[in-house]
């Protein structure tokens, strides 16, 4: 799968390539995000992005499969767009804090 293919097929507007919203697992008939553009959850850079991914992570905020989603997003990389309220960003972050060594004092 290309990165432009992941980018736009389990996206948050469902269908795709026959695995639905959000990827697998049975929590994405609840995502919240279903009911919005996808293009909410792909934006672009700018203040125009900027404002998108503030409204998304709101929506994101409220959804009650946010942890299975985030998840999801973690186990799988998933390079773009907003999954359990966070960025791509978010999610490097977050993966580079886990896997940092850890010190023991
Ligand atoms: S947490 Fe956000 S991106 Fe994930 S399913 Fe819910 S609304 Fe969609």
């Amino acid at each position: 799968m290309s990165a432009e293919t992941s980018r736009r097929s389990p996206s948050h507007a469902g269908g795709g390539l026959g695995i639905g919203r959000r990827g697998g697992g049975g929590w994405r008939p609840e995502a919240a995000c279903s009911r919005y553009s996808v293009d909410l959850f792909y934006p672009g850079p700018g203040p125009t992005g900027e404002r998108l991914t503030a409204e998304a992570k709101f929506v994101c905020a409220s959804c009650p499969v946010r942890r299975p989603c985030l998840d999801f997003a973690l186990a799988t990389r998933q390079p773009y767009g907003i999954w359990g309220g966070t960025t791509p960003e978010d999610r490097r972050d977050m993966r580079r804090s886990t896997s940092a060594p850890r010190r023991w004092t």
